[in-house]
């Protein structure tokens, strides 16, 4: 905590590794099973979702998550309440911390 005071950005890519590493387990349970793992929202997901939410402590109101393009797979886990911004084409788009997750699990699923 406060060791890169300068630096917000590093404790979210900390915490973006922290989500990540987790959602790597997640992805070889869910590469065995089915979706039906992924709809059960894994605690794996869950666990990212709070490294997320506990590096990134900023109140940027309403996220404005492209759920039905940027994570088809995994609809209605958004909570509404953005904590980051993420680049999406030429657009910097609020997300919030489920979403972002799911977007990472959409993108390693490529
Ligand atoms: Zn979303
Ligand atoms: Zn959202």
């Amino acid at each position: 905590m406060g060791e890169y005071p300068e630096s917000p950005a590093r404790e979210l890519s900390a915490a973006w590794q922290a989500a990540s590493a987790a959602l790597g387990q997640w992805r070889e349970q869910v590469s065995e099973a089915t979706t039906e793992a992924v709809a059960k929202l894994d605690p794996a997901f869950r666990a990212a979702v709070e490294a997320l939410r506990a590096a990134v402590t900023g109140n940027w109101g309403n996220c404005r998550c492209p759920c039905a393009t940027a994570h088809p797979q995994d609809p209605g886990v958004c909570d509404h309440s953005a904590i980051l911004g993420r680049r999406i084409g030429d657009e910097e788009v609020a997300l919030c911390a489920p979403c972002a997750v799911a977007q990472g699990v959409a993108e390693m699923r490529r």
